[in-house]
């Protein structure tokens, strides 16, 4: 007989794991209590077998639990009877929120059941699934602390709110069609509520309309994916840029009609997190041109709230829709009603609102499978904010990220926080959105950053931002530095590494601008000791988004004078014009127009343009990811590169750009042409990491950078590594490219304090 008291800490709120201690206590005939504590969850427990009980406590934890620490105390015995479960106790630590998470197959179950009293409802949910995240103010999760607040429960729903053996027992956001939100559906005149709102929308969407839906995290634009007007009218209204839609499908029965889905792919389809899964488009399926134009992959997420299960209704509806992120050009997407009203409606025919108010906005989360894990483009709603951990204490710390894809992260203890996708720091509204964001995370994690980190780009609005922060010490970062940093992180690798940080462009510090690098890195500091051959970006930031520019810059590169001769050969002045070709060379003439880079990206950007796929990025990395699509499987050949000098050396593909374009000329197909071009940087790199391996002995290799999101490139480049006995590792928990950067920055900085 003995009395414990248990204090646990990780994703414990929110998830079920009171009703699984009370039951679980209750079946083994123990008495004593649990409640919420703002560090987590705490309980005692007395009586007999109690050893047997912490046992069988950590196997049988519901799902959507993680326990992270576990501490136990014997104190005295105090003659309980019952078991108990109290209400929640602020005593002023920090706990998690837990991410959002899909509509499980119960609440479907019932949803699609006609007697069941939730039947149709877009609200419904349980203490395995629902919104979380998205809906809490501050911790402790409990209703009170939510947008749910508003909504006062009706007896049937505070009954099984309220009664521990029930699936909705302090399900927080537990509601019903008497009590809960509803759905608002308007268009033109037109308003309706609750089941005719939503059967309003489903039928606009099938004549093609344009249907603003509010979700969890924010508001999509919804159309019929197979409508290939609808679709075109959509790509139109938003903007110009070719970026993938991302689709959602009811069943992955429907997903499997229009890609390739391996067993992982759908295990990730239908986990709680409901990600967007990049997947390999079928051969032979219909879809129109203007979801994803030019691209072998489709995006696809099943529903993930009631509301979007319910836009599936069966026959009559649209059996794939277009999902796209509900907001203006760049900003970052709408969640409030008004704000959709006012930002929305020269994109969308209608809106489909509800009344449950988003407090935090979160995107979808986009991930893909390369080999036996799963990478993220974008880390977002399911994820966030759970914590990744660190290996090891530490200080307080804030990183403010890059300023495109920006991430913050802020770290507390063993654990780093890294916030969801906030945008490309470019206007007001992204920049309000970070510190709301940055505001809510600090008070729930309750964080004090003893120092801050920032890249070094004076001119990013990131680091801008930070400098203007009082009271707290602050850090730059070199920005290739930190990506290697977010890869140590993430492996626990505390000694030296070989960094390869390969990406479009960062912040050198010696007046180029980098982004093909190679450092040596320890957790104090780091040298770079080599890169990519620096040539000139006629016209600054405008040869990323034009990569024919770049492109140019090569060809003068390797001609000369003869530049002209070599872009009308290549025929890129019929594509382009020769004035503009003229410009070009001109202004690369130009130090002060044209800064030197040795960015990857802008590399492989050139190649896309002189092998004719693509001369125009209408979004970041546009133009290499078409020049992956290309790159033909089983072509081994290479061309040649050059590595000469030494800290730092110089990686020169002068030679392969010549010989890319003598095999383009004799007709060698783009595909092979583009293979070739993958294998010859992926040569280099191994070639050039075995040179660096070979003076520093150094074995742990980390590959980073948006570029590393290539996986014709990854699939090489680590075998050949592997085989020369080194160990790569590659982003697991954060995505390759700038929204990595943040923790790598928190990660590096606790290291200097
Ligand atoms: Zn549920
Ligand atoms: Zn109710
Ligand atoms: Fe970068």
């Amino acid at each position: 007989m003995k009395r414990l008291r248990i204090r646990i800490t990780g994703v414990v709120q929110g998830v079920g794991f009171r009703p699984f201690v009370y039951g679980f206590a209750r079946a083994r005939g123990l008495a004593g209590f649990v409640r919420n504590s703002s560090a987590g969850v705490e309980l005692e427990v007395e009586g007999e077998g109690i050893d047997s009980f912490l046992e069988a406590f950590r196997s049988g934890a519901p799902p959507l639990s993680d326990i992270v620490t576990l501490e136990t105390e014997e104190i005295p015995l105090e003659g309980d009877r019952e078991f108990a479960i109290l209400a929640s106790r602020d005593d002023g630590e920090s706990t998690c929120i837990p991410p959002d998470v899909g509509t499980c197959g119960d609440c479907l179950g019932e949803m699609k059941d006609p007697a069941d009293r939730r039947f149709g409802y877009p609200f419904i949910n349980c203490t395995n699934c629902g919104p979380r995240y998205s809906i809490t103010r501050k911790v402790p999760y409990d209703r009170p602390n939510t947008t749910m607040a508003a909504f006062e429960m009706c007896p049937d729903c505070r009954r099984e709110y309220d009664d521990p053996t029930d699936r909705r027992f302090h399900a927080q956001p537990n509601a019903c069609d008497v009590c809960g939100p509803r759905t608002e559906f308007v268009h033109d005149d037109t308003r309706l509520f609750g089941k005719a709102a939503v059967e309003a929308a489903v039928a606009l969407l099938r004549s093609g309309g344009t249907v603003a839906v509010k979700g969890i995290g924010g508001y999509h634009l919804a159309v019929d994916a197979e409508n290939a007007d609808a679709v075109s009218r959509l790509r139109e209204r938003k903007r110009r840029s070719n970026k993938a839609f991302a689709l959602m499908a009811p069943d992955v029965d429907c997903v499997r009609r229009f890609a390739v889905v391996s067993d992982e792919e759908e295990a990730l389809l239908l986990s709680m997190q409901k990600p967007v899964v990049l997947l390999r488009r079928r051969e032979n399926q219909s879809l129109p041109e203007a979801v994803a134009p030019g691209v072998p992959d489709l995006g696809f997420m099943l529903p993930y709230s009631p509301l979007h299960a319910l836009l599936f209704p069966g026959r009559s509806s649209p059996r794939l829709l277009v999902m796209t992120s509900g907001n203006l050009s760049e900003e970052p997407v709408v969640k409030e009603n008004g704000a959709a009203r006012e930002k929305l409606s020269q994109l969308a025919d209608a809106f489909l609102h509800h009344d449950r108010e988003i407090f935090m906005r979160v995107d979808d989360s986009v991930v893909r499978r390369f080999g036996n894990q799963t990478i993220f483009i974008r880390r977002s709603r399911g994820y966030v904010p759970s914590v990744i951990p660190l290996g090891e204490d530490g200080p307080q710390v804030l990183a403010c990220g890059a300023d495109l894809k920006n991430t913050f992260c802020l770290t507390s203890g063993e654990a780093a926080v890294v916030s969801q996708h906030i945008g490309d720091m470019e206007n007001h509204e992204t920049l309000e959105f970070f510190e709301e964001t940055l505001e809510n995370l600090k008070a729930v994690y309750r964080i004090t950053p003893a120092a801050m980190a920032h890249d070094l780009h004076p001119r990013y609005f990131s680091t801008r931002w930070a400098l203007e922060q009082n009271g707290v010490e602050k850090h730059g970062i070199q920005h290739h530095y930190a990506h290697v940093g977010s890869v140590m992180a993430e492996a626990g690798l505390k000694d030296a590494v070989i960094g390869v940080a390969l990406d479009g462009s960062g912040y050198g510090g010696d007046g180029t601008v980098w982004g093909g690098e190679f450092l040596v890195a320890r957790r104090n500091g780091f040298e770079r000791r080599a890169h990519f051959r620096a040539v000139p970006m006629p016209g600054g930031e405008a040869a990323a988004r034009n990569p024919w520019q770049m492109a140019l810059s090569y060809l003068a590169d390797l001609h000369g004078e003869a530049a002209m001769a070599a872009a009308e050969n290549s025929g890129m002045t019929e594509r382009v014009g020769r004035t503009a070709v003229e410009n070009v060379l001109k202004i690369r003439k130009n130090r002060s127009l044209s800064p030197l880079t040795s960015g990857a990206g802008r590399l492989f950007e050139s190649v896309s343009s002189l092998l004719g796929v693509r001369d125009v990025n209408t979004f970041e990395g546009e133009a290499a990811m078409a020049l992956e699509a290309e790159a033909a499987q089983g072509e081994g050949g290479t061309y040649p590169y050059d590595i000469h000098g030494s800290d730092p050396a110089e990686i020169s593909f002068s030679g392969a750009v010549a010989a890319l374009l003598k095999d383009a000329g004799s007709g060698v197909s783009c595909g092979r042409a583009a293979a070739r071009f993958h294998n010859t940087v992926s040569a280099a790199v191994v070639e050039m990491v075995r040179r660096l391996h070979n003076e520093t002995g150094i074995a742990d290799v980390v590959l980073t950078g948006g570029v590393f999101q290539n996986r014709y490139l990854l699939a090489r480049v680590i075998p050949g590594l592997s085989a020369l006995g080194l160990r790569p590792h590659i982003n697991a928990r954060v995505p390759a490219n700038d929204a990595g950067i943040s923790l790598g920055q928190a990660f590096l900085l606790r290291s200097l304090l």
